[in-house]
């Protein structure tokens, strides 16, 4: 067995160490959808949060969309967003304009991913980036280029890590030797895949400490309130929703009941979490902030201690 990593000797690692918050948003496809997404964040900037980040369609489908989203986090709200991109089908030429412009609108946090491969996969051109990690070699390098401007400042570059096998890798084993050499190239954390079971995220965070993975592991945190949803994570993440969880939903006697099952479920995930040594939450809102939330209001996260601007919270009974 390896010695405990320098983190987790670290005497600033107290528990009561402050413990991140962020959430995810995506990019509106319509102009009610940014309506609501609006009020979303309004509600979620009163509770502080670290940062919130933005996700990127594979390819760059929704460029546009994500950049003005980040754009108007940045000048509109109080907020800090990490911008997540994908590389999969782009050049490192396109993708370095991307990095470029995002440096310049005042982003200094790149969620660095690979993307989900398109089903109707056309050629990739020459040159194509593969790899999540062939994109934090290129961040770095753009971040190189302009390292006056940043007043010789870093760029916080996050990546992906997955509690359980991600589904085109031949074993947990390999992810983590894939996370490890993220962190090589220069990854600063990892925010993970939807894990509907405690152990999954406590066995990544071992297997990855073992290996000399140094990097906080934040896990991603789902509202796990409804069974359509659930469904549709399991799909896309191959990871299975619990089967316990899901009968409890599917039998609960109506909408409040089934919110009051899924917010205690993900409090509970939450928890295990944390006390497996998890260093934040990032909570996955899907645009929504109700059962969001209900979760943070839920959970005695030590924060720092900011101007309070968030009301008392009504707690789901
Ligand atoms: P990689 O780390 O590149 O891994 C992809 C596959 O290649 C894995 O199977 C890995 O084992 C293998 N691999 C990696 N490097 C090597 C190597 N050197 N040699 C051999 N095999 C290798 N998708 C989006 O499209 N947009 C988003 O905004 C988005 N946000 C996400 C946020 C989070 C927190 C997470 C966890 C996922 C997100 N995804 C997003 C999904 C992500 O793009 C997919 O899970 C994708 O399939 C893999 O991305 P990655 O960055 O982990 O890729």
């Amino acid at each position: 067995m390896s010695p405990p990593s320098v983190i987790e000797q670290h005497p600033s690692l107290t528990p009561t160490t402050p413990v991140a918050l962020s959430y995810e948003l995506f990019p509106p496809r319509t102009p009610r959808a940014a309506e609501s997404l609006w009020t979303t964040i309004k509600e979620l900037e009163t509770t502080s949060p670290d940062y919130v980040s933005v996700t990127y369609g594979a390819s760059g489908s929704n460029k546009g969309t994500a950049i003005e989203l980040i754009s108007r986090l940045q000048s509109e709200t109080t907020l800090r967003p990490l911008a997540h991109l994908t590389c999969v089908g782009n050049t490192p030429h396109e993708l370095a304009l991307v990095i470029g412009e995002l440096l310049d609108i005042g982003v200094r946090g790149i969620l660095a991913l690979r993307g989900d491969k398109p089903k109707d996969a056309q050629p990739s051109p020459a040159g194509a980036l593969r790899y999540a990690q062939d994109l934090i070699d290129l961040i770095r390098r753009v971040e190189q280029r302009r390292s006056a401007l940043l007043c010789a400042g870093k760029v916080a570059v996050g990546v992906a890590a997955y509690p359980s096998r991600h589904p085109e890798s031949p074993s947990e084993e390999h992810d983590i030797e894939v996370l490890l050499a993220k962190q090589r190239s220069g990854a600063d954390f990892a925010i993970t895949q939807v894990f509907f079971h405690a152990d999954q995220y406590a066995g990544l965070l071992h297997r990855a400490r073992r290996a000399g993975v140094t990097i906080p592991i934040i896990p991603g945190v789902m509202p796990m309130t409804s069974v359509r949803r659930l469904n549709r994570l399991g799909e896309l993440s191959g990871v299975a929703p619990s089967a316990h969880l899901m009968d409890q939903l599917a039998s609960a006697s109506g909408e409040a009941e089934q919110v009051r099952i899924g917010i205690q479920a993900t409090v509970d995930l939450a928890n295990a979490a944390l006390d497996a040594g998890a260093p934040g939450i990032h909570l996955y809102t899907f645009n929504e902030h109700r059962h969001a939330l209900d979760v943070l209001d839920r959970l005695d996260l030590p924060r720092p201690n900011r101007a309070a601007v968030r009301p008392a919270p009504e707690l789901v009974s």
